[in-house]
């Protein structure tokens, strides 16, 4: 038995060839799977290794199984990247056989709420912003693909700040001449 993500939140399913089951207990040792097909008696009992399965009242489903993964790749995909859930969902079911199979009405909010999880914790003084996002995942700091944080500063009175800077517009800032440079940045150095 191969586990999968199951449909609903958190749960799990298991496969077996083309079909789907779900666990339904464990006994001395002893697991047994049931059908996810409501009125199929379909089985599978799992004891010291050895798979016995009792047969379903109909014919397997190979798609199932593709569209089962396709969610659950749409929604590692919403936590990795940050592209709008809507490009990465057209993105994702125009790449797969079975991409005509979910709405994506279905998968918007599972997709939301992983989004959602897989934020970093807001840092709690502003003191932390800048550790915070170097904790983060590069994401976060980047733009398209290069890193733009430059740096945390703090000010005498007690202020804080984070300074973002895409590095070339560094490197332009660096051959320029200035009139006056404001104060924080001077513990940079820039
Ligand atoms: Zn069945």
């Amino acid at each position: 038995m191969e586990p999968i993500e199951g449909k609903r939140i958190g749960s799990v399913g298991y496969t077996h060839g083309v079909c789907i089951y779900q666990k339904d207990r464990v006994r001395n040792g002893t697991v047994s799977y049931r059908c996810t097909n409501k009125n199929c008696p379909g089985r599978a009992v799992e004891k010291d290794g050895v798979l016995r399965l009792i047969a379903h009242n109909h014919d397997g489903d190979s798609k199932e199984k593709e569209i089962l993964r396709l969610r659950a790749n749409l929604k590692r995909k919403a936590g990795e990247s940050s592209s709008s859930l809507r490009d990465l969902f057209d993105r994702e079911t125009q790449a797969s056989s079975v991409g005509n199979r979910i709405g994506f009405a279905e998968v918007e909010s599972s997709m939301y709420r992983q989004r959602r999880c897989l934020l970093p914790p807001l840092p709690k003084a502003a003191v932390d912003a800048y550790a915070a996002i170097c904790d983060a995942p590069d994401r976060f700091r980047c733009v398209n693909s290069v890193i733009i944080i430059q740096g945390g500063v703090s000010s005498a009175d007690d202020g804080h700040g984070l300074i973002f800077a895409h590095p070339d517009m560094l490197s332009r800032l660096s051959q320029a001449t200035f009139r006056t440079v404001p104060n924080i940045f001077w513990s940079k150095g820039f």
